[in-house]
């Protein structure tokens, strides 16, 4: 077998070594938990300190409105929850908006309020490139919503979201915004002043960063309950002793991100475009789902039609070629994925989703590679098949 070909930026990245270098002091000699009142813990509690304010000056906010969680998930599940609970405390509502096409993190949550803790939802249809309408979004705030929550790019179908619109609709009407930024991060801008979100989650694995730590932006004055309640810390938002390496870890990558944005993104671009370019001119039943421009661009996906998708994976594999069948969370279940269907598209097509992504350590030749193996694979396949 050929060394593997990684192709699957969008469900996790490696940890960028200079950010393992800047965690590694605070496992060992820095080991003070930053709660504690002496001089272990104050030095812990200083970098801890100079790490919110890296994250803060990226998302253009307040150190005290960055709360650091154990990772995307944690995040999404704590804003659509905090907000929800929160409202229905101050007796201000009980509808929740959100999308056909959110992360389960925030999708199932939402289930969740609905089917066993008395809340309504209203879940907002796609077009078929993979974008919310702001007029139906518009329509759907009613004198009941208390939370929307949209989710900025898609991890499926790599679709950008029109946040800024959907955020002013919302906010317009007092009605606290959220939106998961999991795949916007290290690759589109995150100044919360121009997006206009209430609520904005972070992920440190998608971004060259450790796994295990995310971010919650909580604008000032937005109503939420806790996540987790224990101790004090995080200004009890989230109680439970900082992690302290992995906080390091999480502003260190999304400062290189930042920093190396012009360079990543143009490197990105242009491998996706070779790879998305590629595949459409060569194999004749390839389709590209989500928006052709308005999409990540690290980001390629596609379906097939006539072709068994699980043969595929098997060659792949054989191949080299490390690739997603829909989220990495559901790769494991051969149904089609939820949104490549919300797109419109058949379920028969659906199901044969691939998702290529490209990061800061793929190469042209990789590309090459796997364009030629796919242009060879797929058209055998679909013979196969008929
Ligand atoms: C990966 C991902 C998550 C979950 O983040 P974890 O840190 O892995 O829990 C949530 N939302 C989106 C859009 C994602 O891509």
């Amino acid at each position: 077998m050929t060394t593997p070909i990684y192709l699957d930026y969008s469900a996790t990245t490696p940890t960028d070594p200079r950010v393992v270098e800047t965690m590694m002091p605070y496992f060992v000699e820095e080991f003070g938990n930053p709660s504690s009142n002496h001089i272990f813990g104050k030095r812990a509690e200083a970098a801890v300190n100079a790490a919110r304010q890296t994250v803060a000056d990226i998302l253009n906010c307040r150190p005290s409105e960055i709360v650091f969680t154990s990772g995307g998930t944690e995040s999404d599940n704590f804003a659509v929850r905090g907000a929800a609970w929160a409202a229905r405390k101050r007796g201000q509502g009980t509808h929740l908006v959100t999308s056909s096409i959110e992360h389960g993190a925030v999708g199932k949550t939402v289930a969740q309020l609905a089917e066993e803790q008395g809340f309504t939802r209203t879940v907002l249809p796609v077009d078929s490139c993979g974008h919310v309408s702001v007029a139906e979004f518009a329509d759907a705030l009613t004198s009941e919503t208390v939370l929307a929550s949209i989710m900025y790019a898609n991890n499926e179908v790599g679709t950008i979201q029109p946040i800024p619109e959907l955020a002013a609709i919302a906010r317009e009407r007092g009605i606290t915004f959220h939106t998961d930024a999991v795949q916007a991060a290290g690759q589109l801008d995150l100044d919360v002043e121009r997006l206009g979100v209430d609520l904005l989650s972070l992920s440190a694995h998608k971004f060259y960063g450790p796994k295990g730590i995310g971010v919650l932006y909580i604008r000032r004055g937005t109503k939420l309950s806790p996540s987790q309640t224990g101790g004090s810390q995080e200004d009890g938002w989230r109680g439970g002793t900082h992690a302290t390496p992995l906080i390091i870890g999480l502003a260190k990558a999304l400062e290189l991100a930042y920093d190396e944005l012009d360079s990543r993104t143009a490197q990105n671009q242009a491998l996706r475009d070779r790879l998305i370019g590629g595949i459409l001119s060569r194999i004749p039943n390839a389709q590209l789902t989500g928006h052709p421009t308005d999409r990540l661009p690290s980001h390629a996906s596609f379906v097939f039609a006539n072709i068994d998708v699980r043969k595929l994976f098997t060659k792949l594999e054989l191949k080299g070629i490390a690739a997603s069948a829909a989220s990495a969370c559901k790769a494991k279940n051969a149904t089609p994925s939820s949104v490549v269907l919300a797109l419109g598209i058949e379920p028969e097509l659906a199901g044969s989703s691939l998702r290529l992504t490209v990061g800061t350590h793929t190469t042209a030749a990789e590309i090459d590679y796997a364009v030629d193996t796919l242009a060879e694979l797929i058209p055998a396949l679909s013979l196969e098949l008929a």
